[in-house]
């Protein structure tokens, strides 16, 4: 796989760039999509919900179609689609019966949402460090932070490499604590002879145009609770307009939204979720690629598949032992961008460095919910309660957005050619 591109100057140093042309952008909507769309618009339904006690009250036939596929699928009792994983998630922390001040364990390696759910909630986001191999919360620092105000965990998946959900799931057995698995990036992916996202008591997969299959916007709720998934349908579809009628005992947190997902975007789900297997095959052979390729470079670590689980490959995700390189990671992704590499990012999240977090500044200008009563302790979201994400946002993580192209071998080639030139160079960037 050398070539003569290896004694060629850096184009950061102003030599000529290895990589001159655009890969194609992902795109798995094709034929199927199009038809499945097309008949949804000719029907001239497109959502059939309504937001009182009726038998429409779950949506139209694509929707329902949507959700007993996905059941089937990912082999769970309950699916619930719902406009956008965001707002799965809201539900999600809604549905398990979180209190104003409770708190719930979060990820700083993820995407926003993971922790504002829990926010909207009036909950407060305690912040646990990650293991430095899949970057997914190490269930010791979760432990750690347990304290008697502990409801819940929020366990994303990241980068498509499942969350360690035996140590987890043991840990909120414990302490009698609800998980919620934020799976995202990782449908597909397996935990055992599970699908990742379904182990949890809740779980589930965000349907954006960024993720392995998409509708635009949507997301899938999951779960084998049959309590949770009817106040998941509450909270998805004005829960305090149907109660009533409907005969709900519990009243808890049935504040209803409009979380419905449309009959074009299920319709179009339906043939997305057929493809989900072999778009994440492709993804896998495309990182095997990858990984043998740069499997003997000096101080990169390829992405770690832990035994018993697969890799959806979201992100490609690599660590630089930067002390052996004597070079830094933002030195090497600048080199590595400057050849034309596309989609990578230096270092990831840590969302307990947000503003927000930092300042405290949420709902209002007074410090709610922290500086409330119903927040029992100080909450700390300093520099340094996470030193593992810490460190490898600051000097060690470098990810590739594999979710952004449809790489073929010559592409996947080119990126590899880029990163050899940047090694065989790596004197010259020190
Ligand atoms: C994409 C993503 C979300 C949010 O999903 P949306 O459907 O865009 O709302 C949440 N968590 C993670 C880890 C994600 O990657």
């Amino acid at each position: 796989m050398k070539d003569s591109s290896f004694t060629d100057k850096l184009a950061l140093l102003g030599g000529s760039k290895t990589i001159n042309r655009p890969f194609k952008r992902y795109n798995p909507i094709g034929v199927e999509e199009v038809a499945a769309a097309t008949k949804v618009v000719e029907s001239g339904i497109l959502s059939k919900f309504l937001g009182c006690w009726d038998t429409d009250f779950y949506g139209g036939p694509k929707v329902q179609e949507f959700e007993r596929a996905c059941e089937s699928y990912f082999g769970v009792k309950h699916a619930i689609t719902v406009n956008s994983w965001t707002s799965g998630l809201i539900a999600a922390v809604g549905a398990i019966g979180i209190e104003p001040g409770d708190e719930v364990i979060v990820s700083p390696w993820t995407m926003c949402a993971s922790a504002t759910a829990i926010l909207h909630w009036n909950a407060i986001p305690v912040f646990a460090d990650i293991e430095p191999e899949t970057f997914n919360l190490d269930p010791k620092s979760v432990e750690a932070n347990i304290s008697p105000y502990t409801k819940a965990i929020i366990v994303p998946d990241i980068f498509g490499h499942p969350a360690d959900m035996d140590s987890l799931m043991e840990i909120a057995t414990r302490y009698d604590l609800k998980v919620i698995s934020d799976t995202a990036q990782a449908p597909g992916a397996y935990y055992k002879d599970k699908y990742a996202g379904t182990i949890a008591h809740v779980g589930g997969y965000s349907l954006n145009y960024h993720k392995h299959i998409h509708t635009g916007e949507g997301g899938i709720i999951v779960t084998n609770d049959d309590d949770i998934a009817e106040r998941l349908q509450l909270i998805r579809n004005h829960a305090e307009a149907v109660v009533g009628d409907k005969g709900t005992k519990n009243l808890v947190n049935m504040i209803g939204y409009n979380f419905r997902l449309g009959e074009i975007e299920c319709a179009i789900g339906i043939e997305q979720l057929k493809k989900l297997k072999s778009l994440v095959t492709t993804r896998q052979r495309a990182a095997e690629r990858l990984s043998e390729g740069l499997q003997g470079l000096e101080g990169l670590q390829t992405p770690i598949v832990k035994p018993g689980c697969t890799h959806a490959y979201y992100v490609y995700s690599m660590v630089l032992d930067v002390d052996r390189l004597g070079v830094s990671r933002d030195k090497i992704y600048s080199a590595l961008v400057a050849e034309g590499v596309e989609g990578l990012t230096p270092g990831y999240a840590n969302l307990h460095l947000l503003p927000m977090y930092q300042k405290k500044i949420a709902y209002g200008s007074q410090g709610f919910p922290w500086t409330s009563d119903i927040c029992r302790r100080d909450i700390n979201y300093n520099k340094g309660i996470c030193p593992i994400a810490e460190e490898l946002h600051e000097k060690k993580y470098l990810g590739y957005e594999m979710c952004l192209h449809d790489l073929s071998n010559d592409d996947l080639d080119l990126i590899l050619s880029a990163f050899y030139k940047v090694w065989e160079n790596l004197e010259l960037l020190r």
